[in-house]
């Protein structure tokens, strides 16, 4: 789970890593309550997507005085911004941070995230801050520096030396840079993230770190030990259809093809997605229903791939185990029937009561296609997709 950066410098602040006086506004007449424990001769203006590359995207403004507050803040809300993150059909702007602004001296780049090949903590360091990180790592990776050690343990001397050493600090701003590495290392752990990402921390011209930027994500699967993180989900800024995915429990994820899948199991899902493209297509979505998806599970399942207008053809794919071929067969019909389903449907069914099941589907007097394997399942949808 994402969160907007106005909340995530709410926790950094929490966990006493320093960042710049600011306050969310959502509507303009917030303004004059919201600024005035703020400096208006130098504040910057921050539209809150949950997207990087505001900057570029004309996402973040800085203004000198408070009719330039008014005249960015008015332009900004409603604006739908395009950046390098959200896609072509941008994200619009609901929600604006304004903030006091600073003198920037230098830019680093900081995060602490998972490094999962060697299942430790990773902290990444580069002196080419505000930045997109991915381009430094592809055209300077010499620019970057990668630190790694065991979850369970604290951060040692070596480790935060070389974390901070390419940041060629003096012994104030080095001492600065401890605490934050530490405070970030404890909030990511103490609340379950996945990523807490500072682009750009800064020195400003007091020679002091500061966090001008904050990026945080969640473990999903952890959100649970966490209310008061779960009460921070902006739905807005989530794919409707995944939102309704969550709700009934299936692990979903839209593609960008055009043969809708539903498939149990994750590893099943997978090696579904490859064959279609093996046989020439592109998938619309990842969908495992789980293992004991239920009639009424499968037949959201099945609601949520047809509301995607990009799905020309749908393939399910199962194997019953503790999912039952013939339940899943009735909550299909049931779905196909209520959905008016106007679009080929290839059922491939194996494991326990497959039988049963082929023979609900084939008495319904739907047209639905029914394979022997998935081989045969996938040349038939990619056929029948054409
Ligand atoms: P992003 O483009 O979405 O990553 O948004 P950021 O919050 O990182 O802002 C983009 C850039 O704006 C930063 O890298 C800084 O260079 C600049 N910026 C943001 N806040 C300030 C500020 O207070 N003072 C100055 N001088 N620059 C700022
Ligand atoms: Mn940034």
């Amino acid at each position: 789970m994402n969160i907007h950066e106005h909340q995530a410098k709410e926790l950094l602040k929490e966990f006493k890593i320093p960042v710049p006086k600011g306050n969310v506004i959502f509507s303009l007449n917030e303004i004059d309550k919201k600024i005035k424990n703020l400096n208006t001769n130098n504040l910057v203006v921050k539209a809150q997507i949950h997207a990087g590359g505001r900057g570029k995207a004309g996402g973040i403004k800085l203004v000198k005085n408070k009719d330039d507050l008014l005249k960015e803040t008015s332009a900004m809300f409603g604006k739908t911004l395009v950046t390098h993150q959200t896609g072509k059909k941008g994200k619009k702007v609901k929600r604006i941070y304004i903030e006091e602004a600073c003198n920037v001296k230098k830019e680093f780049y900081l995060a602490c995230l998972i490094d999962r090949t060697s299942s430790k903590v990773a902290f990444i360091s580069s002196t080419e801050g505000g930045m997109d990180i991915e381009k430094v790592a592809k055209d300077n990776p010499e620019k970057i520096v990668t630190t790694k050690f065991n979850l369970a343990d604290k951060i040692l001397n070596d480790d935060l030396n070389k974390i901070t050493n390419i940041f060629n600090l003096n012994k104030k701003q080095k001492e600065q840079a401890n605490k934050i590495i530490n405070s970030i290392f404890n909030l990511f752990i103490t609340k379950d993230a996945n990523l807490v990402e500072i682009n750009p921390l800064v020195i400003t011209e007091t020679d002091d770190l500061l966090c001008l930027d904050a990026k945080i994500n969640f473990d999903d699967n952890a959100i649970f030990r966490h209310p008061e993180i779960s009460k921070l989900r902006d739905l807005d800024e989530e794919d409707p259809i995944e939102i309704e995915a969550s709700k009934h429990n299936l692990s979903y994820i839209k593609l960008d093809g055009s043969i809708g899948c539903m498939v149990n199991g994750a590893g099943l899902a997978m090696a579904t997605l490859d064959i279609i493209k093996m046989y020439g297509k592109e998938p619309a979505n990842f969908l495992d229903v789980g293992g004991g998806a239920s009639k009424e599970k499968v037949a959201a399942a099945f609601k949520i791939i047809l509301s995607d207008k990009s799905v020309k053809g749908i393939l399910v794919n199962i194997f019953g185990g503790i999912l039952r071929c013939d339940e899943l067969a009735k909550g299909l019909i049931e779905a196909a029937k209520e959905t008016k389903m106007n679009v080929p449907l290839v059922v491939r069914l194996s494991g326990t009561n497959f039988e049963e099941g082929n023979k609900i589907l084939k008495n319904s007097n739907l047209k639905i296609l029914s394979a022997s394997d998935l081989d045969d399942a996938a040349k038939k949808i990619v056929k029948a997709v054409g």
